[in-house]
């Protein structure tokens, strides 16, 4: 089977494409929406199939870090033509909006239903190493700063504390007749993302952005892994 983290370090990469960064969370036993690379129209439309529809389509490059601002995303594919017709435009629109960028190709996974999203990430700190990092997403992480933050390792407990001490707690306790969020699945991911990163010290940087919370279970819909510079994982150690 192959490697991602080798497979970058080979290529002089440092970003981990979704595919790859996916690949290695789901070997970890995390939960996300796998991401299938395919190279053609006709291989997208294979992949839907066998994966079941509805699907969602994104750009594959790893020279690209937002992939919606450059309209590589296609949510809610509901069927082959879709699929078809999405796959010849998107990479119309990413060529012009990121022209030069390599693109490996497009990848196809299962459209989650909604949920409430949450951002689960590492961060690497000079002075401190790799710290844990949990919020809700979109504007409360952007603007309002919203985190809560851990250094790794972090104990069952400071995932607890994590989750309750950010103001959109409340949010994920149920608002306005929503069912309340499965807080447990939450503390499990952040756990097992803490324990993952403490066994790839090469790992400086990791997002879940989002992470969809439900009344029971929560899965990553985007991941993104990257690797510290080649020297600093050798100084480091
Ligand atoms: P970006 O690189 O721009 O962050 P994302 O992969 O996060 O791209 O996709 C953008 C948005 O599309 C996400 O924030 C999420 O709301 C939605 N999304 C992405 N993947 C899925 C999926 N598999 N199922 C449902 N919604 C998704
Ligand atoms: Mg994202």
């Amino acid at each position: 089977m192959s490697d991602p983290i080798a497979d970058a370090r080979a290529d002089g990469r440092t970003l981990l494409t979704e595919v790859e960064s996916k690949q290695l969370l789901h070997d970890a036993g995390i939960a996300v929406t796998q991401a299938h690379l395919t190279t053609s129209a006709d291989e997208a439309v294979a992949a839907a199939e066998e994966i079941g529809f509805p699907v969602v389509l994104k750009i594959v490059s790893s020279e690209i870090v937002h992939k919606s601002d450059v309209g590589g995303v296609a949510l809610d594919l509901a069927d082959a033509d879709a699929v078809r017709e999405g796959y010849q435009t998107m990479i119309a629109k990413v060529s012009e909006a990121a022209p030069g960028a390599a693109i490996d190709g497009i990848s196809v996974q299962q459209m989650a239903q909604s949920g409430t999203e949450v951002i689960v990430g590492v961060t690497t700190d000079p002075q401190f190493g790799p710290v844990m990092m949990f919020g809700l997403g979109g504007v409360l992480v952007e603007i309002m700063k919203d985190v809560a933050f851990r250094i790794i390792p972090i104990e069952p407990r400071d995932a607890r504390q994590m989750v309750r001490e950010i103001q959109g707690y409340r949010v994920l306790e149920g608002v306005r007749g929503q069912p309340p969020a499965d807080i447990e699945a939450l503390e499990a991911m952040i756990l097992q993302v803490s324990e993952f990163v403490s066994e790839h010290h090469e790992i400086a940087e990791l997002d879940l952005n989002p992470v969809l919370a439900y009344a029971d279970g929560a899965i990553a819909v985007d991941a993104r892994v990257v690797l510290a510079e080649p020297e600093a994982v050798e100084a480091g150690g």
